[in-house]
């Protein structure tokens, strides 16, 4: 990545303007990627703050305002919308542009947006593997993608050249990018982020519903897993109902598997077989280490204390 500032497009669409477009914004100021900078967001309230935060030129009031003239347009509203935005901005996508989404979900999305595209436009889906629980115009930061892997879901037919323009976009936001089929992104990602997700989700869900220690006994005694399933049990509602409803197929292959691995724990644990969790705890602590290996995390112990001193929010 060099530290040249030279704009890749000259006019960039952000539609969708929460964590993931705000992040987008200042990735591209951070390094001068785009001329212009065009944002919309369903609400005035978003719009006039992603203005006042600086990450766009200018906001528009429709999709399809924000889309003309564009030769980058990035769809970044939950996954469960892409198709009904992609419908509306097709009357104003011109010929060569390259038309792009973040979605969390590959598959679907593909077949939500495809029948919209115009001749002439290049699709290309996307989805940064960076994210945080926090939603909306104020969580994003330039540092989101930096280092992290951005995957990209060719087309049947996707122009080559259009994909190495956008893999150079993304490796200039800071990102590594990959390229794979959809259907492959879904069942990498059910595993590496949607089950845990699900799982945390529920995790917190059954806390909540425990009868025999109180709310306030679980919040004032949280012990780091838990802290760390209410951090991730935390992330957007509708983006996660969206994630479930478009990615049905791989997170219900993940959950079989799962219930099957978590039945033979059940029963080592039933049955004091201490070698068999011995072996799987072990097995478990080397994927950490190759993680922290790949530069996905850092070896850092952190026992919640980066907790807000008194005052701070
Ligand atoms: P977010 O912070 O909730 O922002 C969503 C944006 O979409 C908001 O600007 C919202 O506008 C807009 N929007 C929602 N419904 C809309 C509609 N019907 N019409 C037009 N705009 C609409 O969400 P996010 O976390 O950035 O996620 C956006 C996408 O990125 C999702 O597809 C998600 O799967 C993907 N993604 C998320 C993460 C993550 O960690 N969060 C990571 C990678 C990829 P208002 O503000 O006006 O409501």
């Amino acid at each position: 990545m060099s530290g040249k500032k030279e704009p890749h497009f000259e006019q960039v669409a952000l539609i969708g303007l929460g964590l993931i477009g705000s992040s987008l914004g200042h990735a591209m100021r951070r390094r001068g990627l785009a001329r212009e900078i065009v944002g919309f967001a369903r609400s005035e309230a978003t719009r006039t703050r992603a203005l006042e935060l600086g990450f766009v030129d200018r906001v528009e009031e429709n999709a399809g305002a924000a889309t003309d003239g564009a030769d980058l347009v990035i769809l970044c509203t939950p996954v469960g919308i892409v198709g009904a935005v992609a419908q509306e901005i097709a009357p104003h996508l011109a010929k060569g542009t390259i038309l792009t989404d973040v979605g969390s979900v590959k598959a679907s999305l593909v077949e939500d947006v495809s029948p919209h595209v115009p001749e002439g436009v290049h699709f290309i889906p996307g989805h940064p593997i960076s994210g945080t629980e926090k939603s909306g115009p104020d969580a994003g930061f330039a540092e989101l993608f930096d280092g992290r892997w951005c995957i990209l879901t060719p087309i049947d037919g996707s122009d080559p050249e259009a994909v190495v323009k956008l893999s150079q976009f993304w490796e200039a936001c800071g990102s590594k990018v990959d390229v794979m089929e959809a259907k492959h992104h879904d069942l990498v990602l059910a595993i590496t982020s949607h089950l845990p997700h699900l799982i945390a989700y529920n995790i917190v869900g059954t806390a909540d519903d425990l009868e025999t220690v109180t709310k306030s006994e679980v919040i004032k005694y949280s012990a780091g897993g838990f802290r760390d399933s209410t951090r991730l049990a935390a992330s957007d509602p509708t983006m996660w109902r969206d994630v479930c409803l478009n990615n049905r197929d791989a997170i219900l292959e993940m959950f079989g598997r799962f219930s099957e691995d978590l039945a033979a724990m059940q029963r080592a644990i039933r049955w004091g077989d201490g070698d068999a969790l011995f072996n799987l705890f072990t097995r478990t602590r080397d994927i950490r280490r190759s993680i922290i290996d790949a530069g996905q995390d850092s070896a850092a112990p952190n026992f919640g204390r980066d907790l807000p001193k008194d005052g701070e929010a």
